[in-house]
């Protein structure tokens, strides 16, 4: 890290200095409705002196879906974009939880509402994120006057950017209303998902969660929270249509994502949830979660991928 910024990103094929990867004003804009990216986290362990990337092969993999469905050329395998990223963070020195950016994107080159340009390119940045895990945060939430993308006009099952403008009104609507987090209905008027996280919720000790189909993301921490809730926990989960009103009566409720981890939602529309406080169960769930997340829990080592920072540290 110099000057808030990391040294290098990872740019079409190769690592580049932070200063050197510019693109001409006129890029902007354009460039992006057609773009996708992924958000992907690496957890610190300050014990083995090692950084954990989460389920990186899935989030790759997520990539690549994502490039599909959007019409843009992948010039990179999943192996060797796995090798970027882990260099990226070792050369960047990562010693710290930490975001990882990779944004796949239309280049220069003639337009048209089709094509664009042909010219698939890729950037991968990083940057710190501390985790916010059991610190005890919580958040006051509205159910948004504006509905979820829905399949048939931009499908919000992949990470899109522009995606992102539907999330991004029905946050400013929220925090304009002095809420913390909007929760948007599809357009079926069922519970789909957060602006950037997906949504559980917990009634009479089950765990409830939006289908797939609901207009939501295929997120990769619900789908860990799934696994763990029932594997690791024994809880019953149910993945169905949610309604809206089983959000004011359900007894625990929380987003869940990368960036989301798990955050504990203590209001819905002035409707405290539960007893106001972060439940049990999501008690359980954020501890055991976070445990497998840092490596200080051994189950799920496929999960974490060691970014080779404690071999570095030994050489
Ligand atoms: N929904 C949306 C709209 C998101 O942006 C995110 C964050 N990527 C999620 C859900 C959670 O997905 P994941 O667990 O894969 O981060």
């Amino acid at each position: 890290m110099s000057s808030g910024h990391p040294t290098y990103l990872w740019w079409n094929g190769r690592q580049v200095r932070w200063e050197e990867a510019t693109v001409h004003v006129t890029e902007l804009g354009w460039s992006t409705v057609g773009a996708v990216f992924e958000g992907i986290r690496a957890y610190w362990n300050e014990e083995a002196g090692e950084a954990y990337v989460f389920r990186l092969r899935e989030h790759l993999e997520r990539l690549s879906r994502s490039m599909k469905l959007v019409r843009l050329e992948q010039k990179h395998s999943i192996d060797e974009l796995t090798a970027a990223i882990l260099q990226l963070l070792r050369d960047n020195d990562c010693r710290e939880d930490t975001y990882i950016n990779p944004v796949a994107y239309r280049g220069a080159g003639p337009r048209s509402f089709s094509g664009f340009s042909s010219d698939s390119q890729m950037f991968i940045a990083t940057r710190p994120m501390p985790s916010h895990l059991l610190t005890g945060k919580t958040v006051k939430a509205r159910v948004s006057s504006w509905r979820r993308i829905s399949d048939d006009v931009m499908p919000p099952r992949v990470k899109n950017i522009s995606n992102y403008r539907n999330s991004q009104l029905a946050s400013m609507e929220a925090a304009l209303d002095g809420y913390d987090v909007a929760i948007l209905l599809n357009t079926q008027g069922k519970v789909a998902e957060g602006p950037g996280a997906c949504l559980m919720l917990v009634r009479d000790g089950k765990l409830i969660t939006p289908d797939l189909t609901s207009s939501i993301l295929e997120s990769i921490t619900r789908d860990a929270l799934i696994q763990l809730a029932r594997d690791e926990l024994g809880l019953v989960v149910e993945e169905r249509t949610v309604d809206r009103t089983e959000l004011y009566i359900a007894d625990e409720v929380f987003l869940c994502g990368t960036a989301a981890e798990i955050t504990p939602i203590v209001e819905i529309d002035h409707y405290q949830v539960g007893e106001g406080t972060i439940g049990p169960i999501t008690r359980r769930l954020e501890q055991l979660f976070h445990d497998v997340l840092r490596g200080k829990d051994p189950r799920r080592a496929e999960w974490r991928t060691p970014v080779g920072l404690a071999q570095l540290a030994r050489a």
